[in-house]
């Protein structure tokens, strides 16, 4: 199967190092939704950019430290104004959800897309990701219709115990009311 989009037209591209080819390509079916910031709760910093680029100085903040190393990535980074970073294409796997499983099955990189929302667990995100979030879900379920609304979770829905992102404060119900309803009007 040949992707309408393996790089999104309307995003910022920049070819992440932190990727490989997935076990079977055309295998994708959920998609998860994170959060991330760095140093955690500051946000608009290149510091997100940059691990996923693989060039982050891990002397740049105390906190850091335990980056060293640390080899991962997303397809898609929202940040708080909206603007979306692809980093690596839809086809490929990127490193976001690392020890996972969804309904049994392991190892969720293999078949699903990760979008990290800059952002932490209690901070209401903004209406510019929201809105990014959208747009970039909307062309992904029409290249992928096998990620039904029930295949689209957070982070900690399957990593539990260890990932607790995208967090209370991400509005699921408002999300999905917007994509499904702004997908129908299409
Ligand atoms: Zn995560």
């Amino acid at each position: 199967m040949q992707n309408q989009y393996q790089w999104l037209p309307f995003a910022v591209h920049r070819s992440s190092p932190h990727f490989d080819d997935r076990p079977h390509e055309d295998d994708v079916d959920l998609l998860v939704i994170h959060n991330i910031s760095l140093p955690a709760g500051v946000f608009g910093t290149n510091y997100v950019d940059d691990l996923f680029m693989g060039s982050i100085d891990c002397q740049a903040h105390p906190t850091f430290s335990s980056l060293n190393g640390l080899r991962v990535s997303a397809h898609c980074f929202i940040r708080r104004c909206g603007q979306i970073i692809q980093y690596v294409p839809f086809s490929k796997r990127a490193w976001h959800a690392g020890v996972s499983n969804f309904l049994g099955r392991e190892r969720c990189n293999d078949f699903s897309i990760g979008i990290e929302m800059e952002g932490t667990d209690t901070e209401y995100y903004t209406d510019a990701q929201y809105e990014a979030l959208v747009r970039v879900s909307q062309v992904i379920l029409a290249q992928y219709p096998n990620i039904t609304s029930e295949r689209i979770v957070g982070h900690c829905d399957i990593a539990p115990g260890r990932k607790t992102d995208p967090g209370d404060a991400f509005e699921w119900q408002r999300y999905l009311d917007a994509l499904y309803q702004e997908s129908t009007i299409e």
